[in-house]
């Protein structure tokens, strides 16, 4: 299985998908719990949701490997992306209700390396080409980190979290009028609960690559599950559910969009 799969559009905008990928490698699957296998912190279906992003003409990138291989919105280093919160790891040991993952022996510095070549190392070597390649191609590129997460998680959040999360690391990950642009269509709707830089700020893909100096814009989207999923296991998607939030995520990207045509003007 490959790390990912890279398709390039025309448009300079990125849609990344880390987060989305379901493949264990035999081995690692071999040592893992039934609780992991289940896959339950998957950012499921997330490029149905999004569907209609390659109209767009957007460029996508969809990891393949589950999380639980490796987080590829996580430091190489693994340091603690939120600092004073509990959080999962590089190489996560446990799922986001603290069930173990494996049923033994725990990876090793020499197996977490190893899997970082395998698989981190070329998803980010892929972001940032395609990121450089928009770029002197438009002279400008959107970097969109598509995340979706249980909307209750007591581990990490306080009750349930607003559907629709917007993360631009408080700013800094890109230009004022862009997140203003954003914020205002979020704003428009009524649908669906949101907050911008609230629990979720943007993790380390919107940090590493959103750099608005260089020409790089970076914004993370975490929504909760329940806006077009089923939250629980067989966590089957919703096409009703999905036909009220769709609408709302076409509109963000246009406004993506609408944002950087203005700016080759
Ligand atoms: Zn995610």
């Amino acid at each position: 299985m490959t790390p990912f799969d890279l398709m390039r559009g025309t448009a300079p905008l990125l849609v990344s998908f880390p987060h989305v990928g379901t493949g264990i490698p035999d081995d690692i699957a071999a040592r893992l719990t039934s609780a992991a296998l289940a896959r339950p912190d998957t950012d499921w279906h997330l490029p149905r949701l999004y569907d209609f992003v390659r109209d767009l003409g957007a460029s996508t990138l969809v990891a393949h490997h589950s999380r639980y291989v490796i987080d590829l919105n996580r430091p190489p280093e693994d340091t603690n992306l939120y600092p004073g919160h509990d959080t999962t790891g590089l190489v996560p040991i446990d799922t986001f209700r603290k069930e173990p993952l494996y049923r033994d022996a725990l990876p090793d510095a020499e197996e977490i390396a190893a899997r970082r070549e395998s698989y981190w190392r070329p998803y980010h070597a892929a972001l940032d080409a395609e990121l450089a390649r928009i770029r002197s191609t438009h002279g400008v590129a959107v970097l969109w980190d598509a995340h979706s997460i249980a909307s209750v998680l007591p581990r990490f959040f306080e009750g349930k979290l607003p559907d629709l999360n917007l993360g631009t690391v408080h700013g800094a990950s890109c230009a004022p009028d862009l997140q203003a642009g954003i914020e205002a269509v979020l704003r428009a709707q009524r649908g669906y609960t949101w907050v911008a830089n609230g629990r979720f700020t943007g993790g380390y893909i919107t940090r590493r690559y959103g750099r608005p100096s260089d020409g790089v814009h970076a914004l993370q989207l975490e929504m909760c599950q329940c806006t077009y999923m089923d939250e629980s296991p067989p966590f089957e998607f919703r096409d009703d559910l999905a036909a009220g939030v769709r609408p709302i995520l076409r509109k963000l990207l246009e406004a993506v969009l609408n944002w950087t045509a203005a700016r080759r003007v």
